[in-house]
């Protein structure tokens, strides 16, 4: 094995820690960071954590202009005998080499990321909240350091880890929510940035959410970019359908995330043995099988929420509600499956987490 140089500061000055009901999502964070930077013609050097602090960078700094920046969201767990658990991290590093490498950015040493994210999170041990439903969300990133406002590839990058304790994504249970199916705007096409976890993305797409919330829709479905028809992604989540006893994503066709917590559901479908197709399909199919009484469930997945059952759809004129609005058998089961994996309440038969 291979021994990481990875130096440490301790704060001398630790911040307060809140109470459970003041978490939120991502407002507070942890004593330290990690930090590393890039050089050209040095590569990546001097990793380290330090106190939590703000970044100092010239205005002329790439990532301010062109958006060369990549980012990675997992979260860390404590269980009941108060071990702490990584959610595969592994796959984490992975993709933000994947990401990386559509924007041109180097890639990291994955082990050395993971070395250091473990570090990290012994570091800020006492941070991570044990009530349930709560969790040390976790957030790597890269950004284009160099001063130049010329359009190329930097040649100065920082990488940075940051985490902050969050509370349950569903304070009075698990709400389905009511989704806009965006007619106008797009996420991404074949062949853009979709596949990759960068800022850009998501600056595009705030437009249609902006727009969505204006009607009372707390998230945009986003339909393909050509032909405006098939299912890609809804806000910041993988889709899944229960159509007539078979759930139905959409394929990875080039312009969508490839979430890993869509990979762990298809996993657990799998593993219980009920049918789960990854394939096309067009919005119109949803709509004859809510017509045909066949739509049974819909549900997003990603880290922050794990899943978020889905109520209703407004298609058109048209809405669709799904289910009564309630949640659905299956999104009830995977929700406790995967989060009692995730906080070691149920044996991970998967090999997913990560003992600290
Ligand atoms: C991060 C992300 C997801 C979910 O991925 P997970 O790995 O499950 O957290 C889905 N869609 C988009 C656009 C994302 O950025």
């Amino acid at each position: 094995m291979t021994t990481y140089q990875i130096t440490t500061e301790l704060t001398t000055n630790k911040k307060q820690k809140m109470t459970v009901d003041q978490l939120g999502f991502g407002q507070i964070f942890t004593d330290h960071m990690f930090v590393m930077d890039y050089t050209a013609g040095q590569g990546w050097h001097d990793a380290r954590i330090i106190p939590y602090q703000p970044l100092s960078l010239d205005p002329s700094a790439m990532v301010f202009h062109y958006g060369q920046t990549v980012f990675e969201g997992l979260k860390a767990f404590v269980t009941a005998e108060n071990e702490v658990l990584l959610f595969r991290p592994d796959r984490n590093f992975k993709r933000l080499n994947a990401s990386n490498d559509r924007l041109c950015i180097p890639t990291i040493d994955e082990e050395l990321a993971l070395e250091a994210l473990k570090q990290l999170v012994i570091v800020d041990r006492e941070w991570i909240p044990n009530a349930p439903g709560t969790s040390l969300y976790i957030r790597p990133f890269i950004i284009a350091t160099e001063p130049y406002l010329g359009v190329s590839p930097s040649k100065k990058y920082q990488f940075i880890i940051i985490m902050s304790p969050v509370g349950s994504y569903y304070k009075e249970g698990i709400n389905p929510v009511k989704i806009l199916v965006e007619q106008h705007y797009v996420r991404a096409v074949v062949g853009g940035t979709g596949e990759a976890k960068t800022g850009g993305n998501y600056a595009s797409s705030l437009k249609g959410q902006e727009l969505a919330s204006k009607e009372g829709y707390s998230q945009t479905l986003w339909l393909d970019g050509k032909e405006n028809r098939y299912v890609e992604e809804v806000g910041s989540m993988n889709i899944f359908f229960k159509i007539n006893g078979k759930v139905i994503t959409p394929a990875l066709n080039g312009s969508i995330l490839s979430g890993i917590t869509r990979d762990s559901m298809i996993q657990v479908l799998k593993s219980k043995n009920i049918p789960v197709e990854e394939r096309q399909i067009a919005f119109e199919e949803v709509l004859e099988a809510a017509k045909a009484g066949t739509l049974e469930e819909a549900f997003g997945t990603g880290t922050a929420a794990v899943i978020s059952p889905i109520g209703e759809f407004k298609w058109q004129d048209e809405k669709i509600i799904v289910n009564n609005g309630e949640i659905g058998e299956v999104t009830q089961t995977l929700y406790e499956t995967l989060t009692g994996i995730q906080n070691g309440t149920i044996e991970d038969a998967f090999g997913w987490t990560i003992k600290l």
